[in-house]
């Protein structure tokens, strides 16, 4: 049997959209991979599967690769079955390969601590993460910078994009090639424009129309996979949104800040919760601004529970 090797770009109720070399196929899922299949959600987007094309134009999944890694919902924190390890994934994405962060230089201007909770989550899925700072048109690139400043000194790239005034699209191309990249920011930052700036002809819905729909996504966590000319895929997920910190136990939390996070050995307390302890290294660490007090300040806050 000649099978064809794809990627499930879109997951609508039993149907899987697959995009191969030789175009994108409608699939169904062989029946004995569902017995296959149970613990998590049988295939998802961002999911390698193999093939077959049927008579009729559509195609059958006959195998799916094993997953390099998983963007997963579990049921809520707390409930029985998570604490037990039973707590069944609803996959968002399958392999995805770095998560890109988008905010606004302006209008609206960046929520820095909704960043902070993203890095948490990426540092928690081990996700490489990318910040995109886009509007830069509406600031000086001085500002933009002084912005985000905080951040490539932890290792996370920055790259400032314009979707209106074509600024940093190259790079941003660049970033994305021949990769699963996992989109997620606020509303109204221009994530739409930028991906249709990056990828001329996809014509993504922006602005109004798409925060009316958005709505209704939020809630099914529908969400979608698409490819780029470049090679590489973007998932512009809704459902990122409704990722909470499930996954991060309090005490983990200071393990997903890059810069406490080697600091914690030198703690008085092997158990220190860097609030209000004796001999922690991490609030010396602000006091003499090793560590910036924004950053801190998130660190408490989500240690708090307040996400
Ligand atoms: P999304 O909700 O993140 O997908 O944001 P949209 O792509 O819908 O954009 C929200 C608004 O910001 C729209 O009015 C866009 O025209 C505007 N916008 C998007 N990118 C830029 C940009 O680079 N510069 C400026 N000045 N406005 C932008
Ligand atoms: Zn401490």
């Amino acid at each position: 049997m000649k099978t064809l090797i794809g990627i499930i770009l879109k997951a609508h109720s039993g149907f899987f959209t697959v995009h191969t070399e030789a175009g994108d196929f409608v699939c169904q899922l062989r029946g004995r991979l569902k017995k296959e299949r149970r613990q998590t959600d049988l295939a998802a987007i961002g999911d390698q599967v193999e093939i077959s094309r049927q008579p009729n134009g559509a195609g059958m999944i006959e195998a799916i690769a094993p997953r390099r890694s998983a963007l997963a919902r579990r049921a809520p924190l707390g409930s029985k079955r998570v604490r037990e390890g039973k707590g069944k994934a609803q996959v968002i994405v399958a392999n995805p390969d770095q998560a890109v962060f988008v905010f606004a230089c302006a209008e609206p201007s960046p929520h820095l601590r909704m960043l902070d909770r993203f890095l948490v989550l990426a540092e928690a899925e081990r996700l490489p993460a990318l910040i995109c700072a886009n509007k830069c048109d509406l600031i000086t690139p001085e500002a933009a910078r002084e912005l985000f400043q905080l951040y490539p000194p932890l290792g996370y790239r920055v790259i400032f994009t314009s979707a209106h005034a074509g600024i940093g699209l190259d790079a941003l191309r660049e970033a994305l090639r021949g990769k699963i990249s996992v989109f997620a920011g606020p509303s109204g930052v221009g994530k739409s424009s930028l991906l249709n700036a990056v990828q001329p002809g996809l014509g993504l819905k922006t602005s109004a129309v798409s925060q009316a729909t958005a709505k209704g996504r939020h809630t099914t966590v529908y969400s979608e996979l698409f490819t780029l000319d470049g090679g590489g895929s973007v998932a512009d997920t809704p459902g990122l949104r409704a990722l909470t910190l499930w996954d991060v136990e309090p005490e983990e939390l200071d393990g997903y800040f890059v810069e406490i996070r080697n600091l914690v050995s030198r703690c008085g307390f092997s158990d220190c919760t860097h609030i209000h302890e004796p001999g922690c290294a991490v609030r010396q660490a602000v006091e003499n601004g090793q560590i910036s007090s924004s950053r801190y300040e998130s660190y408490c806050r989500l240690r708090a529970g307040d996400f």
